[in-house]
């Protein structure tokens, strides 16, 4: 059978049907030159140095739909197809992003540490929270995610601005500018995808221009936010809120962020649903199965889908 190493977790449905047809390897056991395929995730992707010292690999399967830590490029170059999990999450991850925002407007955390204490019965409402309706959100990142964030915003009427390279056929405003976009919303959501173009691409200038009642959701990925510029700002008052569910050096988070009480933090739990990561889960056996069976793949990232 051919051999598969196994970067990262899977689950154990995905391991029973993979092992109906691989052998499968872990990462302190397995030869170099018998791997055909990997498996792996968003978050540990996979090595330069390990790729390149697998000469016969042909599929990299992402349990995922990211593949910033998989140089997808290098991997098209070499002739070896990178796959992830597009679509399937859409709808969780926005789920995710709108739930960080409405925690952020009505400072769900806060409330609820509020009748766990005891404060409540010992006499004292809660100041007022902020509405999350008629909000103007901007979107940086208006791709598959971005507009399942923007439909399951529709019941809170927002006004949506988007921020993207290229402009989008749809009926929102668009802005080539992310400071500028900033100034005019209330709310940024990023779901942009991470590695070097959008390192960093919210800075401390863009965090000022959401100001003081601004909040900044962020379902991306980590490097997408300057963390420390981040903490910088809220500390400061000069941005209102945070809602995270990802991080610069995940599974660390800063202490200060721990700290603030104007943060909601999450453990990168954007699709962690047993439904959406089933479904993720499958199309990853899938992609795996259907190249061993006729050399094609169902969903490759866009930078191997000539080969
Ligand atoms: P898409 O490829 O469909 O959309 C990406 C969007 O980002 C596009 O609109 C693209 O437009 C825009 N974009 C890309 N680069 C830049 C840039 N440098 N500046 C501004 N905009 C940019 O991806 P998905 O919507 O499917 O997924 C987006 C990302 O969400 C994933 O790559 C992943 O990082 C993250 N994610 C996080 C999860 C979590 O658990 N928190 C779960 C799933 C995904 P254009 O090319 O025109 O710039």
């Amino acid at each position: 059978m051919p051999e598969l190493l196994q970067i990262g977790g899977i689950t154990a449905t995905m391991r029973d049907r993979l092992e109906q047809a691989f052998t499968i390897r872990q990462l302190d056991d397995f030869d170099p030159q018998k791997i055909s395929y990997v498996i792996t995730n968003g978050a540990d992707g996979i090595k330069p140095e390990l790729m390149a010292s697998l000469p016969n690999l042909k599929l990299i399967s992402g349990y995922g739909v990211g593949y910033d830590a998989v140089d997808a490029e290098e991997a098209a170059r070499r002739g070896i197809i990178v796959t992830h999990t597009p679509n399937v999450l859409n709808k969780e991850v926005a789920t995710t992003a709108v739930m960080l925002l409405l925690a952020c407007y009505r400072e769900l955390l806060r409330d609820d540490a509020h009748v766990r204490s005891g404060a409540w019965e010992a006499g004292g409402n809660p100041p007022l929270t902020r509405t999350a309706d008629n909000q103007t959100v901007g979107i940086l990142g208006l791709g598959r995610i971005g507009q399942a964030i923007a439909d399951k915003l529709a019941p809170w009427n927002p006004t949506i601005l988007y921020h993207t390279r290229t402009r989008k056929d749809v009926p929102y405003r668009y802005y080539d500018d992310l400071t500028a976009m900033a100034r005019d919303a209330d709310v940024l959501i990023c779901i942009t995808p991470g590695g070097p173009s959008t390192h960093h691409i919210v800075n401390a200038n863009v965090l000022e221009a959401l100001g003081p009642q601004g909040r900044l959701i962020n379902v991306s990925r980590g490097s997408v936010v300057d963390e420390a510029a981040l903490i910088t700002a809220l500390e400061t008052g000069t941005l209102g809120w945070a809602g995270l569910d990802v991080f610069e050096d995940e599974p660390r988070v800063p202490q200060a962020l721990r700290d603030l009480p104007n943060t909601v933090l999450l453990p990168h739990v954007g699709s962690a649903t047993v439904e959406t990561r089933g479904a993720m889960g499958a199309l990853t056996v899938d992609n795996l199965l259907q190249h061993l069976q006729d050399g094609t793949v169902l969903t490759p990232a866009p930078e191997c889908a000539h080969l």
